[in-house]
C-alpha cells in the first residue's frame, strides 16, 4: 500500500514537472503587418510547420486557452487536443488555483502592428458583466481585461488622456475641435485651472470628449478634411509636430474617422524594446504601430468607438472612462538576475519575464506555484526540467510548464531570446516571506558583483 502510495506520488512529481510542446492560433487581422515584415507570421510559420504567405496580414499568435484562437498540444496523435481540454482533464497542472476554474487567468500574444488599432477602453469587472448580460452578442463574456503590452520592437501607442493644460494648448491650435464640438464649450476646457477639483477637470473633459465623439459622420468627414488641408498647406511653412504628423498618418489609415481627431487628446507613447505598458480598465488606447508581446486576462471585452470599420458604442465608451489625465507609467522590468527582467503591472492575472541569454549560458526559471507559458523568439537552445537530457527549443517553440516546474535554460550556438509569462507573483501571498530573502540575496550579489559565468536563480548564486 505504501509503495503503491510512493509510485502514485512519484507519478505525480513527474506529471506535474511538464513541459508540453504547444501549435498556436494566428489571427490575420487586416491590420497586421503583411507576412514578409511578420514576427507573427515568422514565429507561426515556425510554431505549425507551415509557410505563410508574404503579402497577407499577420497579426496576431494567440498562446493559451481562449475558445476564439485556442492552443493545441503538439502531439504525434491524429486527433488534436486542446490545452484547455488537456488541463481540464489534468486540473493539478494549475497548482495553487486560487482564481477558481480549470483554465488558465491568462492569455499570452504576439501582435505585429501594420496600421492602428481601434481607440477602445476595457470594461472592470462589475461593467463587464453588466454588458455581458444586456449584450451577450457583443460583449462574450462577464470577464475584466486588464493588459501589456511589451515592445519587441520600437512600439507606439496612443494611451490615455493629455493633461488639461495640454489639452488648452491643443484646442488653441485645432480650431477643427472647436468645430466639433462647439466655441462654448471649448471655453469651458480653456476657463478651467489647477485650482479647480480633480472632479471638475474629469467632468470638463468628460463632456467635451463625449460631444467630440458623437459627432454626426457629416461633420466629422468635414473636420477632418479640414485638418488634413490645414496641416499640408502649414506643412510647407514650418515642421510639423509629432502630433500632427501622426494625425496625417491616422487619416490615411482611416480616412474621415472621429479617431483621426481624438488622437489630439491621448498621449502619444513611444516604447523601446522591452520597455512596457499596462492598460487598467477604462482606460482609452490604441496600438498604431510596432511589434510586442502583449499578457491579458483571458477576455475578449472591448469597447470600440474610433478608428475601426468595426460596430462603435460610443455612449458605454464615454460613460465608462476614468478620465483620468497625464502620461502613463512605462515599466522597464526588474532584473532578476542578469539576464531576466520581469514586469509586473497592478493585476493579479499575470507578468511577463524577458530573457535574453548569451551563447552557451545558462538561467533556472524557479518552480512557481502557477502554471507559466514560454515563448522563443530567437536562437536555439535546450529546456530541461530535471530530466538528463532535456528538450531542444528554437524560435517559435512555445511551451506550457506545468505549476512548481523548475526551468533550467542553456542557450548553445548563438544567443536565446525568450518570453515566459505567468500567474502575477502578487497573487501568492504566501511566498511573500520568499520574496524577501531573494530581493536580500540579489542585493547582496549585486554588492558583490554578479559573476556572469555562474548559473543565477533569480539572483541567488549557487551556494550563496
Ligand atoms: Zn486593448
Amino acid at each position: 500500500m505504501e509503495k503503491k502510495e510512493a509510485t502514485k506520488s512519484q507519478q505525480q512529481q513527474q506529471q506535474q514537472k511538464l513541459l508540453l510542446k504547444l501549435r498556436c492560433s494566428v489571427q490575420n487581422y487586416d491590420w497586421g503587418l503583411p507576412g514578409r515584415d511578420s514576427t507573427v507570421a515568422r514565429l507561426s510559420s515556425l510554431n505549425s510547420n507551415s509557410p505563410f504567405d508574404p503579402d497577407k496580414p499577420y497579426a496576431e499568435l494567440w498562446m493559451g486557452t481562449h475558445d476564439s484562437g485556442p492552443s493545441f498540444l503538439h502531439a504525434s496523435q491524429s486527433v488534436a487536443i486542446t490545452l484547455k481540454s488537456w488541463i481540464s482533464n489534468n486540473p493539478h497542472v494549475l497548482g495553487h488555483n486560487k482564481w477558481g476554474g480549470r483554465d488558465l487567468p491568462f492569455l499570452f500574444k504576439v501582435l505585429s502592428v501594420g496600421k492602428a488599432l481601434s481607440i477602445q477602453a476595457h470594461p472592470d469587472k462589475e461593467l463587464a458583466t453588466r454588458l455581458h448580460k444586456l449584450h451577450p452578442d457583443l460583449y462574450k463574456d462577464g470577464n475584466h481585461k486588464p493588459e501589456m503590452a511589451l515592445a519587441i520592437t520600437h512600439f507606439e501607442a496612443l494611451c490615455g488622456f493629455i493633461t488639461l493644460k495640454e489639452l488648452k494648448a491643443v484646442l488653441h491650435t485645432v480650431p477643427e475641435i472647436e468645430q466639433l464640438v462647439g466655441a462654448k464649450n471649448a471655453n469651458l476646457v480653456l476657463q478651467t485651472s489647477d485650482q479647480d477639483s480633480e472632479e471638475t477637470l474629469k467632468s470638463v473633459l468628460q463632456a467635451v470628449f463625449t460631444l467630440l465623439m458623437s459627432a454626426n459622420n457629416e461633420r466629422i468627414a468635414d473636420a477632418v478634411n479640414r485638418l488634413k488641408s490645414r496641416l499640408h498647406k502649414e506643412s510647407e511653412v514650418r515642421q510639423l509636430t509629432e502630433k500632427e504628423q501622426l494625425v496625417l498618418q491616422l487619416e490615411k489609415q482611416y480616412p474621415a474617422d472621429i479617431g483621426v481627431i481624438a488622437a489630439f487628446f491621448l498621449n502619444h507613447m513611444k516604447l523601446n524594446p522591452g520597455e512596457a505598458l499596462f492598460l487598467g480598465a477604462n482606460e482609452p488606447h490604441a496600438y498604431l504601430s510596432g511589434e510586442c508581446v502583449e499578457c491579458m486576462a483571458t477576455s475578449d471585452n472591448v469597447v470600440r468607438a474610433g478608428l475601426t470599420p468595426k460596430l462603435r458604442d460610443v455612449q458605454t465608451l464615454c460613460s465608462m472612462l476614468t478620465y483620468k489625465q497625464g502620461s502613463p507609467e512605462i515599466l522597464r522590468g526588474i532584473p532578476l538576475n542578469p539576464y531576466v527582467n520581469r514586469y509586473i503591472p497592478p493585476f493579479e492575472e499575470f507578468e511577463i519575464d524577458r530573457c535574453v541569454l548569451p551563447q552557451g549560458e545558462t538561467v533556472v526559471f524557479p518552480a512557481v506555484p502557477g502554471p507559466s507559458i514560454f515563448l522563443i523568439t530567437f536562437g536555439e537552445g535546450t529546456m530541461n526540467t530535471g530530466s538528463p537530457k532535456g528538450q531542444v527549443v528554437t524560435e517559435g517553440d512555445v511551451l506550457f510548464a506545468a505549476a512548481n516546474t523548475e526551468i533550467k535554460v542553456t542557450s548553445s550556438a548563438s544567443k536565446l531570446h525568450l518570453y515566459r509569462t505567468g500567474v502575477n507573483s502578487r497573487f501568492f501571498q504566501f511566498d511573500n516571506t520568499i520574496i524577501a530573502e531573494r530581493v536580500l540575496a540579489l542585493r547582496h550579489s549585486i554588492e558583490r558583483g554578479f559573476n556572469h559565468q555562474s548559473v543565477f536563480i533569480f539572483g541567488l548564486k549557487p551556494n550563496s
